[in-house]
């Protein structure tokens, strides 16, 4: 995007294009996300590029910056695995102990037990997570267990700029999915000590009736099988040792 705008200055013919055609010549850019991004933006559908404000033209650049590995930008780790395998207890000590900015997720389910909107998750009806998906709200979003779970893009990346490290605890069809987009992001699986111990920790939690958790076990069976598609395997015997090798391989990654 950055490159485009540059050419304003020197080339007619991109000067005068209207910038909802050059939307739609991006990849994963269709005729409805386009006019959704021009909204959000406050930029008028029938706006040529030599038309465009500085606030604009920045708020355009940013929406489509990729970050790319360098001293100023953070390393964006993505920490996966099998429903059970202890994720979010993972993730929960990171965000405890600051060690990197953990993204918030939207979701369809609805919340939990003591689960706070915008702490935990920002839950979303389907209409809204429906408007998320259109406009391109999302980083990443995938069904999982009857709802839906998704990255909102924008805080990614603003995070990413301000040069912290951010993790994101999404599930397995979400992480393959942040590869495709940013080939740079250190994806981390993270496995049971055996499958016993999974189950077992599927079992202990209070929050699944009895028919969510078979439902769940039997899907953690696939997911088992999809740790090779992953750049790193790490092993939740103890989450303090979890959260020491994630911080290794950021530090590494950078060094
Ligand atoms: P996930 O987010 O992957 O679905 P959870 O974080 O909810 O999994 O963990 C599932 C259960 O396993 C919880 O009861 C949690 O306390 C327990 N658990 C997580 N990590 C460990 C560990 N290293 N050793 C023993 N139990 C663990
Ligand atoms: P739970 O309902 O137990 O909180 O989460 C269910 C699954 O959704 C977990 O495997 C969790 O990692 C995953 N999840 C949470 N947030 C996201 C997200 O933003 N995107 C994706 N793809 N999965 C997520």
């Amino acid at each position: 995007m950055h490159d485009v705008i540059e050419l304003v200055r020197t080339d007619d013919a991109i000067a005068k294009m209207r910038v909802v055609e050059l939307l739609e010549s991006f990849t994963g850019v269709g005729k409805v996300r386009a006019i959704a991004i021009l909204d959000r933006l406050g930029i008028s559908k029938t706006r040529r590029l030599q038309g465009l404000g500085t606030h604009q033209r920045d708020a355009l650049i940013k929406e489509f910056a990729i970050p790319r590995v360098n001293l100023d930008v953070g390393s964006l780790i993505v920490l996966s695995g099998p429903g059970g395998v202890g994720k979010s207890t993972v993730s929960k000590e990171i965000r405890k102990r600051n060690d990197f900015w953990v993204s918030v997720s939207a979701t369809t389910r609805a919340p939990r037990g003591n689960e706070v909107h915008g702490v935990d998750y920002i839950f979303m009806s389907d209409e809204e997570f429906d408007r998320g998906i259109a406009n391109g709200f999302f980083l990443e979003w995938a069904h999982f267990a009857g709802a839906r779970y998704g990255t909102p893009r924008q805080h990614v990346i603003d995070a990413l700029h301000e040069g912290k490290d951010v993790l994101l605890e999404i599930e397995i069809k979400g992480a393959k999915q942040v590869k495709e987009s940013w080939a740079h992001s250190i994806l981390v699986f993270l496995e049971p000590p055996t499958w016993e111990d999974l189950v077992s920790r599927l079992e202990g939690r209070a929050t699944d009736n009895p028919e969510r958790r078979a439902e769940r076990l039997a899907l953690a069976q696939d997911e088992m099988a999809q740790a090779p598609f992953f750049d790193h395997i790490l092993i939740n015997d103890e989450v303090e040792k979890v959260v020491a090798s994630l911080i290794r391989l950021v530090h590494s990654q950078r060094s």
